[in-house]
């Protein structure tokens, strides 16, 4: 069965109404949902919960488990309908609380320093699970809806390419911003990618206008395609192309992520050729050093050669900020902790 989750509060309506559920009920359940409420716990009468149960799921996700950070960030491991297991994040700042959230079970990226990869794509989240996320988190904060919300900022950079699962997402992207439930402004999420071309186009075509954050790493298309197969498919140019159709549309500065990896892609050349690339439009860069996969042999760069090579980039004029770690003594990375569940249950 499908999880109501999934509908905007213009589409429960029409869906509600030849179950003969009208009026401000549906208003009601919507809130309800939204707020986390299984459909027994929703204060309407029996006779539309049997209905509604008879007919839909209510949440589409649970909290498995979670972990609890010395810096306050909380991971958490979420169980869908069909036992998958997806993770994501929470983090605490002065303004609030921003969740980072999963948009597939795997990925099929194939990225050589992430865990998310490692057994492939599953399948493709849909808008409902990915809201579910943002609704159980922000209910296990005692959040409510509007701005009683506790969530106010959406990463979307947990487990999965969001572009490769475009419709789920632009869904998702649509409900998490209405004014109806959680009202969080397009401003305040951001969808990072590894550069599928043309969907950051059709990203702009639609007119969002949340943060783009391309997942670069390399600075040139040899060094890229070593460490992200996607390289094969599209050149850094033709990101850089996407990238700036998608400012001209949206007026929203692009965010680079670039994880240093120790000897691979953290010299001053390095630096030199990315602001180089970066030049003519308005960018940002976030560095962070890559959080160790000893298996393939990829060592992050310290801590302080990585201060250097911010510093490096904002001398040649280019604005950078190496990223905080949160959660690192939780397995705070992509797809890490999802990866150590499966291994203790040997699957
Ligand atoms: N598929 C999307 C979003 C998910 S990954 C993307 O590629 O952007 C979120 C971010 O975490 C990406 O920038 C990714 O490159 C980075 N990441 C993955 N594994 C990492 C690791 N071991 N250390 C540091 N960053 C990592």
């Amino acid at each position: 069965m499908e999880s109501l989750l999934n509908y905007s509060k213009d589409e429960l309506i029409e869906k509600l109404a030849p179950l003969g559920i009208k009026g401000y009920r549906v208003g009601q359940i919507f809130v309800a949902l939204n707020q986390g409420k299984a459909f027994l716990e929703m204060n309407i009468p029996q006779e539309i919960k049997q209905i509604l149960s008879e007919n839909f799921i209510s949440q589409p996700i649970s909290i498995l488990d979670k972990r609890i950070s010395q810096d306050g960030t909380i991971k958490f491991l979420y169980k869908l309908e069909d036992n998958n297991i997806i993770e994501g994040v929470l983090m605490k700042y002065k303004y609030g609380y921003t969740l980072c959230v999963s948009t597939q079970v795997g990925c099929r990226m194939g990225c050589k320093f992430c865990a998310s990869t490692l057994h492939g794509l599953i399948r493709n989240l849909t808008a409902g699970e990915i809201l579910g996320q943002v609704v159980v988190a922000n209910k296990f904060l005692g959040g409510k809806l509007g701005e009683e919300r506790k969530i106010t900022n959406i990463v979307l950079m947990g487990s999965g390419e969001p572009l490769d699962n475009y419709e789920n997402v632009a869904k998702f992207l649509k409900l998490v911003s209405s004014p109806d439930s959680f009202n969080i402004s397009e401003r305040n999420i951001s969808l990072s990618t590894c550069g599928l071309v043309p969907m950051i186009k059709k990203l702009a075509d639609d007119n969002f206008k949340i943060t783009l954050t391309i997942s670069l790493h390399a600075s040139t298309d040899e060094k890229r395609r070593e460490l992200m197969p996607i390289a094969n498919r599209y050149s850094i140019a033709e990101i850089l192309d996407a990238c700036k159709y998608y400012y001209d549309k949206s007026n929203r500065r692009v965010v680079f992520e670039y994880v240093l990896v120790k000897d691979n892609n953290d010299t001053f050349e390095d630096a030199k050729l990315l602001s180089t690339l970066l030049k003519g439009f308005p960018t940002h860069v976030n560095v962070i050093p890559l959080n160790s996969v000893e298996e393939r042999n990829l060592i992050g760069t310290t801590r302080q050669k990585a201060a250097q090579f911010v510093s490096m980039l904002t001398k040649l004029g280019q604005s950078a900020t190496l990223r905080r770690t949160l959660g690192e003594d939780i397995d705070g990375a992509c797809g890490q902790l999802r990866q150590k569940y499966l291994d203790e249950h040997n699957n």
